[in-house]
């Protein structure tokens, strides 16, 4: 198994995630480039994750008042990193899952958040999984509750199908998802939830799923995303 695995590296070397460049010794992700993009979360916005580059206040979620207790991001959605999200969710490079994953597992680590009980992916409308044929969220939460050692909860659900948040600007991407979330009849939902995205924008999204989860019974949600827009 061993030197099958070494004959695989060594046809095909294992490639940085994002810009499929040449890994430095003992890195598993990413090139020496792309690590440096990983959002620092000690100089991050505690509420969004959104990094402060020095300032004192957050200036992306000033007047939000989010359900949500923390958040943190991977990445700044942009260039290089925009791209490989965007192979990732629409291209069928599933793959991605695991490293992208195992990055936002660590960034969550690298946040001083109370132990969650439970990841929670934010939920594809039935019809959209049916159209992309995979659920890039519920595979990021795998990842990421496999590495925190969590179990995954399905107590989330979307009720309905909404237009694409991508088009919408920002007044209309709140009213968008509103009233979307609904919970699973007889799940049961954590205590404290870790909820997972791939992306957050305005974070409207997950501001009604966390009200969703919280109006189940919730006592706090964290959120975690691959990228922060
Ligand atoms: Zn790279
Ligand atoms: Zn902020």
């Amino acid at each position: 198994m061993k030197l099958f695995a070494a004959l695989l590296d060594l046809l095909f070397p294992p490639a940085c995630a994002v810009c499929r460049g040449r890994l430095p010794e003992r890195e598993q992700f990413l090139c020496t480039r792309c690590r440096e993009k990983v959002l620092p979360a000690e100089n991050c916005c505690l509420r969004c994750g959104y990094p402060l580059s020095g300032r004192m206040s957050c200036s992306r979620c000033l007047g939000y008042d989010y359900a949500f207790s923390g958040a943190c991001a991977v990445f700044l959605y942009q260039g290089e990193i925009r791209k490989a999200v965007r192979r990732f969710k629409y291209g069928g490079q599933t793959g991605l899952a695991r490293p992208f994953g195992e990055l936002m597992a660590a960034q969550v680590r690298s946040c001083a958040w109370p132990a969650c009980e439970a990841v929670v992916p934010v939920p594809l409308h039935p019809e959209r999984l049916r159209e992309r044929g995979y659920d890039q969220a519920l595979l990021l939460a795998r990842t990421v509750a496999k590495v925190l050692q969590l179990p995954v909860s399905s107590c989330l659900l979307r009720c309905e199908n909404t237009a694409s948040q991508t088009t919408l600007a920002a007044k209309a991407r709140w009213n968008n998802v509103r009233g979307v979330f609904g919970l699973q009849p007889g799940v049961t939902v954590p205590g404290r939830v870790l909820l997972i995205d791939d992306l957050l924008t305005t974070g409207a999204t997950a501001h009604y799923a966390s009200e969703t989860l919280l109006a189940g019974g919730a006592e706090a949600v964290y959120l975690a995303v691959l990228c922060r827009s």
